[in-house]
């Protein structure tokens, strides 16, 4: 029975169809998975007995025919997404004891197209990280170790628990949400495939807002296939969410021929870093020539503005934050802190946000509330704006020139050791978002493929990113690359 969380998304969705298993029968292997597995802190709230009820109901649709592709497939929710009824803390304090009344959209879909959810997963606190430390829940582990060494590694962040379950078989499939990386930094530390569409693919409507310009969500699989099955049920128009897109949504399944002949690599200049390992620019470098000898045609480009991604998205990101975190106030929802005789309504905010929010989150609320103060709005936010607006004239200036995808590295390591970065030096973990984040200042769609194993034995990914709206092409792209790379290595089970 083990063997079944072992299956793809696709498998799992085929096996069903045929009826060589039942719904239940996926979901009480994952239960007992997910059940084994609490050393790696990925699920923060279990919801078995939603599960099973799920089940019930998608087997019995199964049984009559025509069911969606997702149907009866087990799937972990990042806390991020409100999910109606089910605790759904964004891993904050401050939402301690929230149980929203509705359902985020992209969950809805889910459920609709007959998912079944198996509970909540664990990320770093409002998505605000690169490692799962800042969760209220304590950090996720990541199921790949070292080589010559036990000691526990990050598995990337902020959707650390979505990585962790995916790449450990605690679910078939993983939403995520990526504002500056967190799909696609923790797809790559843990061996898995990740995928943020283009800004606007997928409703932002019932998803914890953390920088409203830059949140998407995206699903988080075990390859490329499993990605474009999932994104198709996650996307689409959405009247509660005036950002999201009208267009249609392919099918993205039927758009994985692996065929890439002809189509026009960009390699990007600027992304070549001092001090980035060795093992990283070599791994670019397979993948260059993987993309090469399928057909592709690869060309140097520049992306003249990149130095000034990373400055101007800690500038951006924390802004939206301050504010959409301004509405955390004890008075509605969530945690209010315990007040003294004389405390007034001021004291109860104070308090309550003092004791509620994680240091990492205090941080970019006083970030984002001073860079946009009045004395200082010109010379930080807008500034920032200007920069992001030259950013995405860089990429449009390459697709222009008929680049049809770019290639990077996803990250510039593999996963590192819990507790290795300071919390007293934050840019060092702003550091990790330094290929990402370019792709959600110009709302483009962005996958990490993971491609290789680096010398102590843990995953390492490429990214690939795409021009807007056109998430099939990028992953059939990525599906050429993932059959060259044939990455198939799993983590040793030491849980
Ligand atoms: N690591 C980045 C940050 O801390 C990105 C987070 C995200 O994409 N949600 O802001």
């Amino acid at each position: 029975m083990t063997e079944l969380t072992k299956l793809t998304l696709a498998e799992a969705r085929d096996k069903l169809r045929a009826g060589d298993v039942t719904s239940v029968e996926l979901t009480e292997s994952f239960l007992k998975a997910i059940d084994d597995a609490d050393a790696l802190n990925a699920y923060v709230h279990k919801t078995p007995e939603i599960a099973l009820e799920r089940a019930k109901a998608a087997d019995a649709r199964i049984a009559e025919g025509d069911a969606p592709d997702m149907c009866g497939l087990p799937i972990g929710i990042k806390d991020l997404f409100c999910t109606k009824g089910v605790a759904s803390q964004a891993a904050s304090g401050i939402l301690e004891g929230f149980k929203p009344e509705y359902e985020s959209t992209v969950s809805q879909k889910l459920q609709d197209a007959g998912a079944v959810m198996l509970g909540k997963l664990n990320m770093d606190e409002f998505a605000m990280g690169s490692s799962n430390e800042t969760s209220v829940y304590g950090n996720a582990v990541n199921p790949w170790r070292r080589e010559d060494n036990d000691a526990a590694l990050t598995p990337g962040g902020s959707s650390g628990g979505s990585a962790a379950a995916v790449a450990a078989d605690l679910c078939l499939a993983a939403t995520g949400t990526d504002t500056g990386g967190s799909i696609r930094q923790p797809a790559a530390f843990t061996g898995i495939t990740g995928i943020k569409p283009t800004y606007g693919r997928c409703s932002r409507w019932g998803i914890v807002a953390f920088a409203s310009s830059l949140d998407q969500a995206g699903p988080m699989t075990k390859d490329v296939r499993d990605a474009a099955i999932m994104l198709e049920a996650m996307c689409g128009h959405d009247a509660k969410d005036s950002t999201s897109s009208e267009l249609a949504v392919p099918n993205f399944e039927a758009m994985l021929t692996g065929d890439i002949r002809g189509k026009k690599i960009g390699i990007p200049k600027e992304y070549r870093l001092d001090g980035v390992p060795a093992e990283i620019d070599k791994l670019w470098q397979d993948g260059i020539d993987m993309l090469k000898a399928a057909g592709a045609e690869i060309v140097d480009i520049s992306l003249p503005h990149t130095k000034y991604a990373l400055p101007a998205y800690y500038v951006i990101a924390p802004a939206e934050a301050s504010s959409n975190l301004a509405r955390y106030d004890g008075v509605r929802y969530g945690h209010r802190a315990t007040l003294a005789a004389g405390d007034g309504i001021t004291e109860m905010y104070e308090k309550t946000r003092a004791e509620g929010f994680g240091h990492e989150v205090q941080r970019r609320v006083m970030v984002g509330t001073y860079v946009l103060s009045a004395g200082f709005y010109d010379a930080y936010y807008n500034r920032a704006r200007r920069v992001r607006t030259l950013i995405k004239q860089d990429f449009e200036n390459v697709f222009a020139q008929g680049i049809d995808a770019i290639l990077t590295p996803a990250t510039p390591s593999a996963a590192f050791g819990l507790g290795e970065m300071s919390e007293a030096d934050p840019i060092q973990m702003y550091l990790n978002d330094v290929f990402t984040v370019t792709v959600n200042l110009a709302g483009l769609p962005g996958v990490s493929v993971p491609t290789g194993l680096d010398s102590q034995g843990l995953p390492l990914g490429l990214q690939l990113i795409g021009r807007p709206w056109e998430e099939g092409d990028l992953l059939n792209t990525a599906y050429a690359l993932e059959q060259a790379a044939g990455f198939v290595a799993k983590p040793g089970k030491w849980w």
